[in-house]
């Protein structure tokens, strides 16, 4: 479902800025229906890599494959939904009105939409009053919920996530696991990043470890864990 070979990124944020060598070498693949968790420490190069497979940035060198597709072809995003790590929303809207303008963005409308809203929200434990205030009142885990929720109301093939477990409590954390593996059960293929092993390993097919813009480790769970959670604790501690 996603094929990353030898992927180069480097930022050039201005004149007096050196430039940021945010990817070195990135390769790793992920097969059609697993969870595949992305680990790494802050500034690793999670979300440089994200952006990449989502279109949002250009690669420097490298292959990039999502679902058959460059991510510049607009074929790649017709089988993927993406939650960011911050997701931006117009505050002034409610959680439901967010998600009809998004729902309408996938050509959803009238009554399959509502459904789609409803199944979106339940599967996120976000069906709650809470989806018709305003963004603005929202905490980081209702954002989250939101977030993931209209990631999947197309319900894309792949669905990739920035962080979704970031600023969660442990509730927030076990509904956006549950709603992982339940989409997965249905066959959608996820990738998702995280700083923290825990968040991954309980769920994860496979994980690929990137620290400092390269890959150092990937593998299955037990591999990761079993052989690399000290080295891992010793990067994120560097
Ligand atoms: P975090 O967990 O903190 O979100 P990350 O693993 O997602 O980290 P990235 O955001 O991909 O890491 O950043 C990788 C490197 O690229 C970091 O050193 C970061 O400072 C740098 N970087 C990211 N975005 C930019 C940018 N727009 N301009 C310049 N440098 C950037």
């Amino acid at each position: 479902m996603i094929e990353v070979e030898n992927l180069q990124k480097t930022y050039h944020s201005g004149f007096f800025m050196r430039p940021k060598k945010a990817l070195t070498d990135v390769t790793f693949h992920v097969p059609k229906g697993v969870i595949y968790g992305f680990i790494g420490p802050n500034g690793a190069g999670k979300s440089t890599t994200i952006k990449l497979l989502t279109g949002l940035l250009r690669k420097d060198s490298g292959k990039i494959l999502v679902a058959g597709f460059e991510p510049s072809k607009v074929e790649s995003r017709k089988h993927l939904g993406y939650s960011p790590e911050q997701p931006y929303f117009y505050d002034y809207l409610t959680g439901r009105e967010l998600m009809r303008f998004y729902g309408r963005l996938c050509g959803l409308d009238g009554k399959p939409l509502e459904d789609r809203i409803t199944w979106a929200l339940s599967l996120l434990n976000a069906d709650k009053d809470w989806i018709d205030r305003r963004l603005r009142t929202y905490s980081k885990g209702m954002m989250q919920r939101v977030g993931i929720a209209q990631a999947i109301l197309s319900k894309p093939e792949l669905l990739i996530l920035d962080e979704p477990m970031s600023g969660l409590d442990p509730v927030g954390r076990k509904d956006v696991r549950e709603a992982i593996l339940s989409l997965n059960k249905e066959g959608v293929t996820v990738f998702y990043s995280s700083h923290l092993l825990s968040d991954v390993e309980t769920i994860s097919h496979r994980v690929a470890m990137v620290v400092g813009g390269k890959i150092v480790r990937e593998g299955t769970v037990d591999d990761i864990t079993l052989n690399t959670s000290a080295e891992y604790h010793v990067h994120v501690a560097a």
